[in-house]
């Protein structure tokens, strides 16, 4: 008896979503396209991408046998050996057959055979399911009304910062262009299947249920803060052919979507009967990519006085050289501002980075030979910096002395410890930084502050011809941020905690001029959210990530458990966790102090810190330990 469902839903953009331009390198992991005419949309196979990811990573958590996609090729061999051949017209192995292939197409397309234990043949087959493009609603059709009347999309400029110089590093700017957060799309998958499959829409249901959850990602830069979305308004019929005259009526009918009867219960009934069947992650999950453990930690950054982001394009559009970075431009005068993920990520990379190497640092420093202590730490300096690819300046980036070619992946543990937190070119990273919005306030022309600026000639000592700059610093700002670390280990969570720790103390400033004296911010208001699938995963190999208290008030959350701990006023830590945090933070101190550059990486050839004498780098004067051994 073959079954069709029909699912529409509101794709709603949590975040800016990047857009492709349809040329050169930044289109290849852009979801949204834009068509001849100018409008834009999300293609399907975009969607289908991301679904057909989530529900591979997520089905071996519904004791699902794995998709061949997570396995290596050995385990497919080993796979193949238990199973029964049917037919074998060609070479290239068997269908895979679970049930993640089943709706989205076999991951081995070959026309080879196989049985089931109870009988059942696999063949493989193609896709079941077929998600429409997406197309864009218009504002007055937005369920939450929020859509600004401001321009659909706009171009935000990124800048990387050079780690030892604090300025802009040499080619690494770029233009991207956005659509802003709370822009809605209307999707519109349809399922049909040769048979019942429960299975299958109990898994296609937990998949969407996540993405209702507010857990979308499209495209590849979510860990920057682009691309996040939740589904809105979820429904589902379905059209069940049992007789000819059902079949007469369907192929009459000219839009097949009114053919549909409401699927009663649906979602809920389907997630429930997805949420009691939750496994454990196996073993060998964590490196299969399959779902595990979450932590998100919001807070609010408060600037203790001005705040001054580089935006070319506002400053352009408002007559000021340097302005906050605007997240919506109206000519009539400037939206909310915001501070984008990929910059608080590179300020937070820059401060942990810092940590890391002042904790090898003072580490190696206590090396008797000072020679030893040179080799000793560019041996196992925990920290490159990851914009600077000149190979063998100091900290020259893990990307630029990689041993191994770009065809080939390069897994996490060959980089520095900073790429394997914060991601590098080749790899992508599990620490996601959000686009920090103003905390619920509304700017009017009292929070700007119009300042004239004059670069100075560094030799005549005299205004450099040409330089003056306006500056519109935003005074005493709140922005809410939000980080979330996937699959956190210990060390990470102990790196993490050390940099909030450094944020709460107001040891970080943010924006430009800093050597103005603007930016100064501290973090306040910290609360945390662990999302756990089963109290397993609060657990991991290496030790304890979150104490078995957090279980007490978690509340469902799509597939997950969600539990929430808020730091008391003036601290960062939730006061029950000390004894947790503690142990974070001394697996990464030992972690540091037993890195050891992965074989796979070309040594570094100098430190701007550390000189090859065993002294630090003159340059930056004697180092404090020195000064206090007199
Ligand atoms: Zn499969
Ligand atoms: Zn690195």
């Amino acid at each position: 008896m073959s079954q069709e469902y029909f699912i529409s839903a509101t794709i709603q953009c949590d975040t800016a979503l990047h857009i492709g331009i349809g040329s050169g390198h930044d289109a290849a992991d852009s979801p949204i396209r834009r068509a001849a005419d100018g409008t834009i949309h999300i293609p399907g196979r975009a969607v289908t991408g991301s679904l057909r990811t989530l529900a591979t990573r997520l089905a071996p958590r519904l004791g699902m046998m794995p998709c061949d996609a997570l396995l290596t090729s050995d385990e497919i061999d080993d796979r193949t050996e238990t199973r029964k051949v049917k037919s074998e017209s060609s070479d290239g192995g068997l269908p895979c057959g679970c049930p993640v292939c089943v709706l989205f197409g076999d991951v081995n397309p070959v026309d080879n055979v196989w049985e089931r234990e109870n009988g059942a043949v696999v063949e493989s087959k193609a896709s079941a399911l077929w998600v429409y493009d997406a197309t864009l609603l218009p504002p007055d059709k937005n369920a939450n009304g929020q859509n600004p009347s401001g321009p659909a999309t706009y171009v935000r400029d990124g800048v990387g910062i050079d780690r030892r110089t604090r300025t802009a590093a040499a080619n690494v700017k770029f233009d991207y262009e956005l659509v802003p957060a709370n822009t809605q799309f209307a999707l519109r998958l349809r399922l049909a299947l040769d048979e019942a499959d429960e299975t299958a829409v109990i898994l296609l249901t937990a998949a969407l249920n996540e993405w209702q959850a507010g857990r979308g990602q499209l495209g590849g830069n979510v860990a920057r803060g682009l691309g996040r979305f939740r589904l809105l308004n979820m429904t589902c019929g379905q059209t069940t052919i049992q007789t000819a005259d059902d079949l007469y009526h369907y192929l009459l009918a000219d839009d097949q979507v009114t053919q549909a009867q409401p699927l009663p219960g649906w979602p809920n009934q389907q997630l429930q009967a997805a949420r009691a069947i939750r496994v454990d992650r196996s073993e060998e999950g964590r490196e299969r990519s399959v779902l595990g453990l979450y932590c998100c930690v919001n807070f609010k950054l408060r600037f203790t006085d001005l705040f001054l982001a580089n935006d070319p394009v506002t400053a352009l559009l408002s007559d000021f050289d340097h302005a906050p970075l605007v997240e919506f431009m109206t000519f009539a005068g400037a939206g909310p501002a915001i501070i984008s993920g990929s910059s608080l990520r590179g300020v937070m990379r820059s401060r942990a980075e810092k940590i890391a190497r002042t904790l090898a640092t003072a580490h190696w420093h206590q090396a008797d030979n000072p020679k030893h202590a040179f080799d000793n730490y560019v041996m196992r300096c925990p920290a490159c910096d990851v914009v600077n690819s000149q190979d063998g300046s100091p900290l020259a980036s893990c990307d630029s002395r990689l041993n191994i070619p770009t065809t080939k992946e390069a897994p996490e543990e060959v980089f520095c410890l900073s790429c394997h937190l914060f991601g590098s070119q080749r790899r992508g990273s599990r620490l996601w930084v959000q686009d920090a919005p103003l905390d619920d306030q509304k700017l009017d022309t009292s929070d700007w502050q119009a300042q004239d600026f004059l670069a100075i000639d560094r030799f005549t000592g005299g205004g450099l011809h040409g330089a003056k700059f306006d500056a519109a610093p935003l005074v005493k700002a709140r922005f809410k941020a939000s980080l979330t670390l996937h699959d956190p280990l210990p060390w990470e969570l102990g790196w993490l905690a050390l940099l909030l720790r450094d944020l709460a103390d107001g040891q970080v400033s943010l924006g430009f001029g800093s050597a103005k004296g603007y930016g100064r911010v501290q973090a306040t208001h910290f609360n945390w959210e662990i999302g756990f699938i089963t109290p397993a995963d609060l657990k991991c190999k290496e030790g304890v990530c979150f104490p078995d208290s957090v279980k007490a008030n978690a509340v469902p959350s799509g597939l997950y458990d969600l539990a929430t701990a808020v730091s008391a006023e003036g601290n960062w830590l939730p006061t029950d966790w000390q004894t947790v945090a503690q142990t974070w933070v001394d697996a990464f101190k030992n972690k540091v102090h037993s890195y050891e550059t992965h074989a796979k990486l070309e040594r570094m050839q100098a430190d701007s810190f550390f000189t090859e004498d065993g002294r630090f780098a003159k340059q930056f004067g004697p180092a404090r330990a020195e000064v206090n051994n007199g």
